[in-house]
């Protein structure tokens, strides 16, 4: 083929795991081990001279298959997969960094990511310290001699705040820090961190990238040098991706784009209808022009994603009245699915912060996030609208 297909025709026809029966979609490797042809090809693929499958806790035909797609849309060298999101954001810590090392991260993380850098790292000795995402200017105070690793999310759950991934990609690289960047918000087909100069990327690809609610997984992809020890390292600890899993999230990245496409719309039309209502006191999406970041955003997001964050007013006690007055968007702990979900921050996923440490974070006690799904817009604004009327 003369020229370089585009990524949406090489995430549909990209197909690895094919067996010899020429079936269209591809085949499942649900196997825990492959045979050997004898005991010559047995010691060559265990002394890693021959390519080849050995056991599914070190590479499956349908996980391969997904990281080669991954890595095609992020635009990276290697990649690994394992169980969870949260495995992925573990195994970049834990496989790249040593004890007596130190982590630069944003504040504003994943519960379980702030869970590992405060209650789980320093056990080993390594310890860590937060920057403020709007006041990069300090960021550099905090860097110390032993800082090799830095780790952000941007946008950030749930407060849609941005971290300029230009301005990172170089302050870790005249540094020699190695820049981990969770793109689970974004997704490829938005921001693509590696372009920036990130030299890892992580994804839970239990959100936009299963993107309909059915199975939990995880990825990191980037640089060939780090991804080589981390694929080492998952090999003998184990938190392999089900090959079923993998399966599924292969077949979904053929929709990925058709699907951000969708969520971005109808997340815009959600944060519209949102500004001009008078039970809402601000709304955050990130292309949004009211957004501070709004400029920045433009920049690095090539749309604004499908994830809204509002503030009804009447704090805490309206917020929560909000969600029990909804009708048909889902209140579940979930995000990126083609279900409408909303979530109320303070009462559920960051109830175990303090109002002062939420605060720092931007979670508000009204402050709602809702993933906008792929049901017709008007019916999920016309139940947005229903539950607001409620709160009176
Ligand atoms: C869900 C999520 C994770 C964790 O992923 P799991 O697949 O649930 O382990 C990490 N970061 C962000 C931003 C997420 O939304």
């Amino acid at each position: 083929m003369p020229n370089e297909q585009h990524p949406q025709t090489k995430m549909i026809r990209t197909s690895t795991a094919a067996s010899p029966h020429r079936e269209h979609a591809s085949s499942i490797y649900m196997t825990s081990s492959f045979t050997f042809d004898d005991a010559e090809h047995a010691r060559a693929l265990f002394a890693r001279e021959q390519e080849g499958y050995i056991y599914t806790r070190y590479a499956n035909p349908n996980v391969s298959e997904f990281v080669e797609k991954m890595c095609q849309l992020e635009g990276a060298e290697a990649g690994v997969a394992v169980a969870s999101g949260m495995s992925a954001v573990f195994t970049a810590l834990a496989g790249l960094l040593n004890s007596g090392d130190h982590v630069l991260a944003s504040r504003s993380l994943f519960g379980s990511t702030h869970q590992i850098l405060t209650n789980i790292l320093p056990r080993w000795g390594i310890g860590h310290s937060y920057g403020e995402i709007s006041q990069p200017e300090k960021w550099a105070e905090l860097v110390q001699p032993n800082t090799r690793l830095c780790f952000v999310e941007t946008p950030s759950n749930p407060a849609l705040d941005l971290i300029d991934l230009a301005w990172l990609g170089a302050f870790c690289r005249e540094r020699d820090i190695i820049l981990v960047v969770d793109n689970v918000f974004a997704t490829p087909i938005l921001q693509r961190p590696l372009t920036h100069g990130a030299h890892l990327v992580m994804h839970s690809a239990t959100k936009y990238i299963d993107g309909q609610g059915r199975a939990i997984g995880g990825i990191l992809v980037g640089d060939k040098q780090y991804i080589d020890e981390l694929a080492n390292f998952t090999r003998h600890t184990g938190p392999s991706l089900s090959p079923f899993n993998a399966w599924l999230f292969s077949k979904s990245l053929e929709t990925l784009e058709l699907r951000m496409e969708r969520h971005c719309d109808n997340a815009e039309k959600v944060s519209h209808f949102l500004e001009g209502h008078p039970q809402v006191a601000w709304v955050k999406y990130p292309h949004l022009p009211s957004h501070p970041q709004y400029e920045l955003a433009k920049q690095q997001m090539r749309r604004g994603g499908g994830i809204v964050a509002f503030e009804v007013q009447g704090g805490l006690e309206n917020g929560r009245a909000f969600l029990n007055a909804l009708q048909l968007c889902s209140h579940t702990a979930n995000l990126g699915d083609s279900r409408t979900i909303a979530t109320h921050p303070a009462s559920t996923t960051h109830s175990s912060l303090t109002e002062t440490a939420r605060q720092a974070v931007g979670i508000t006690p009204g402050l709602i996030r809702i993933s906008v799904g792929l049901e017709h817009p008007a019916d999920v604004m016309a139940d947005i609208q229903q539950a607001l009327e409620a709160l009176g």
